[in-house]
């Protein structure tokens, strides 16, 4: 059993050389392997800045709280460690690697990440049998990372490391925008193998409620202007679904 604890998480961005912007007042949020939580809110919220703080990106700073992974300091540690630590984030821009195949970028992360190669044929098989899953050419394997790959491509590719990689906890940042119906269905289908699985700790941020349709969230979370202003089961997303955000914004004044 797995717990990441977000405590009273203040975060800035960094919006020029000596500009920062506050923009997350407060965040508390104890995810524990084998849940699921939604993160919803309307634009501007702080999710994206949420999943970059616990990410470690270099243009968003922590001004004040924590976060920890079964009680270690993330926040110490480099991005490179998060991951090893058992980190899963995939972000709502995907970026690219040129000059590094799928097939090998995956092979090196999870090298990485477990300490030693997975071995081969094992690997290849499980590499083929989840790309098969997701709906990909297998061909895929040899392309370069996100290199070219249309905003379907990307989504998949991120739900194939997911699933490969088997992390403790795994943010994924709008993985449903963007996607068809066929696409979204793959997409939410790979994501509930891993949560059937149950041993990672998923968050699924978004805006709209079509995808937890797919994926039934343990735990509904709502931001407003840098802060949760509403927590709840699933139930809490149909409620989102018919009366939208407007009375939570109203509530804080934002
Ligand atoms: P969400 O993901 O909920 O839509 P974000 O976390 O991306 O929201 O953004 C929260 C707020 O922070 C917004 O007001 C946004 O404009 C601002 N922000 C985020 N990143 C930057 C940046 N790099 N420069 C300036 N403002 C930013
Ligand atoms: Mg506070
Ligand atoms: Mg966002």
């Amino acid at each position: 059993m797995s717990v990441l604890e977000i405590r009273d998480l203040h975060a800035s961005v960094q919006v020029s050389e000596d500009e920062l912007k506050p923009i997350l007042h407060g965040v508390d949020l104890t995810i524990r392997s084998g849940e699921t939580h939604a993160i919803m809110g309307p634009n501007g919220s702080g999710k994206s800045t949420t999943a970059y703080a616990i990410a470690g990106h270099p243009k968003y700073k922590i001004t004040s709280g924590s976060v920890t992974l079964d009680g270690e300091d993330v926040l110490s540690m480099s991005v490179d460690a998060r991951a090893r630590a058992g980190l899963f984030l995939a972000m709502q821009y995907p970026v690219e690697v040129p000059g590094v195949s799928v097939a090998n970028f995956l092979r090196t992360a999870k090298t990485a990440i477990d300490g030693e190669a997975p071995k081969l044929r094992t690997w290849v098989k499980e590499l083929r049998t989840s790309m098969e899953k997701l709906g990909m050419d297998p061909a895929f394997a040899e392309r370069n990372v996100n290199e070219g790959f249309s905003g379907g491509e990307k989504k998949r590719h991120e739900i194939v490391q997911l699933e490969l990689l088997k992390p403790k906890m795994a943010i994924l940042d709008e993985t449903d925008s963007g996607l068809d119906i066929d696409a979204l269905r793959e997409v939410s289908q790979g994501i509930n193998r891993v949560k059937d699985a149950g041993s990672t700790g998923l968050v699924v941020i978004t805006h709209y409620t079509r995808i937890l349709r797919y994926v039934q969230p343990d735990f509904v979370h709502v931001f407003v202007a840098g802060r949760i202003v509403e927590e709840g089961g699933k139930e809490l997303a149909e409620d989102l679904e018919a009366s939208g955000y407007e009375r939570f914004v109203n509530k804080v004044g934002a």
